[in-house]
């Protein structure tokens, strides 16, 4: 009876229930949305897209969206049923006690044991579903290009990439809320900031080679498009590279990375070998777009601002007893205090959703306006229409889901507008 008043659910135990309910019925009703969306348009293609689309292709889209939102459904009730059993069921505080025995409780030794005990679990109880995408949902709709060996392979990479990468900065972060006082969460937002910086810096030339093959395009038609391309938006690169995702998927991509003069431009193969140098020159001159117009400097501000809210959000509650207790933990410590806001706080946030998802379609409208004054709209059109058909995506999507959750607008809203710059009246 000594501990019971402790032990009892309290006020953030009911809000925190609260919001994963909410966030949860949400998540599966607009799943459920897009499904019966999807399902009713199957029959035929949107008109605007009935000269460039199959059906055959359009229906293919349909039960691949339809699939994938199922195993979506899937993931998100083993996710609740996990944060609940790593939280109010104690997982955290038998963690804690077990790497106790071991190592002094609220040592930093014991709290990077404790958190990289969490994210390995984690990864566990995710990798059946990981592979069932890959190998059952990719592999059923042909996109799959990944053998069970270079699956294995990519995990211990990636387990080894995220060790190197991950315990300095625990072992930082865990050291500065040992010593630095009151205001721990300002001292770990400086390092959080300037390692997430660093990374961008190291990620292309050191990362991103232990996954995949860059080859420079030096010579030919592409080469010589993007070399004039980057003349006329006076963007510097220190270079075009074709990776090789065709090893993985047939997905295709395009992207930048890096800072400064250390950009590269990164074309994957599977996309250079579906699309006409033209194409891919309109689809580049939209990547461009998003830097031209500061999209990625903006949007690396804003998640620094996002990072200082949510730390000192965590400084408030960090020496709270019933931050603890009302989240399942009866031993406090800075690393479960870590774990436990990481675990809860997406599903206080989940409502801010679609206002990100806006924020970002807003950008992909001013990235394709930027890119039909550098180059063709109607290759970028005939380039959008190719990868919604490659990647079967749907054209016919909820529109609650998509407002909710899309970061790009609806194909057919997307080629509306292209075709609205490209004829303006
Ligand atoms: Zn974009």
């Amino acid at each position: 009876m000594a501990y019971s008043s402790r032990r009892v659910p309290n006020a953030l135990t009911w809000l925190f229930l609260a919001a994963l309910g909410a966030a949860t019925v949400t998540r599966l009703w607009l799943a459920a949305r897009q499904i019966r969306h999807v399902s009713a348009h199957r029959a035929a293609v949107p008109a605007s897209f009935a000269d460039s689309i199959p059906l055959s292709a359009h229906q293919k889209a349909a039960d691949y969206t339809a699939a994938k939102t199922r195993l979506g459904m899937v993931d998100l009730l083993l996710g609740v049923v996990v944060l609940l059993v790593f939280t109010l069921g104690g997982l955290i505080e038998s963690l804690s006690a077990a790497w106790s025995r071991l190592f002094s409780a609220g040592s930093i030794t014991h709290g990077t044991a404790l958190l990289l005990s969490i994210v390995l679990l984690q990864a566990l109880i995710g990798l059946p579903l990981a592979a069932y995408r890959t190998f059952g949902i990719e592999q059923r709709f042909g996109f799959n290009r990944m053998t069970l060996r270079l699956f294995i392979a990519d995990l211990a990479r990636q387990a080894v990439v995220g060790l190197i990468l991950g315990v300095p900065l625990l072992l930082a972060v865990l050291w500065l809320m040992a010593k630095m006082g009151t205001f721990w969460w300002l001292y770990v937002w400086l390092v959080w900031v300037a390692y997430s910086a660093a990374l961008v810096m190291i990620y292309p030339a050191f990362i991103m080679p232990f996954f995949n093959k860059f080859t420079p395009i030096t010579e030919g038609d592409l080469a010589a498009r993007v070399g004039r391309l980057l003349e006329r938006t006076g963007f510097k690169s220190s270079g075009l590279f074709l990776m090789d995702g065709s090893k993985r998927s047939s997905h295709g991509n395009a992207f930048f990375t890096g800072f400064g003069a250390a950009k590269r431009i990164v074309l994957f193969d599977t996309l250079v070998s579906r699309l006409q140098p033209p194409e891919v020159e309109a689809v580049l001159a939209h990547e461009l777009g998003h830097y031209r117009l500061h999209h990625i400097a903006k949007q690396m501000v804003l998640s620094a601002l996002l990072s200082l809210a949510t730390l000192a959000v965590l400084g408030l509650v960090i020496d709270r007893d019933w931050f603890y207790t009302g989240l399942g933990v009866r031993t406090p410590s800075p690393a479960a205090a870590l774990a436990l806001f990481m675990m809860v706080l997406p599903e206080f946030l989940f409502f801010v959703q679609p206002l990100t998802s806006r924020y970002s379609r807003r950008r992909e409208y001013e990235a394709d306006a930027y890119a039909v004054s550098h180059a063709n709209a109607q290759e970028l059109e005939r380039a959008l229409v190719k990868l919604y058909k490659d990647n079967a995506a749907t054209l016919t999507p909820d529109p609650l889901h998509s407002a909710f959750y899309d970061s790009h607008p609806p194909a057919a809203m997307r080629i509306a507008r292209l075709a609205e710059m490209r004829s303006p009246s």
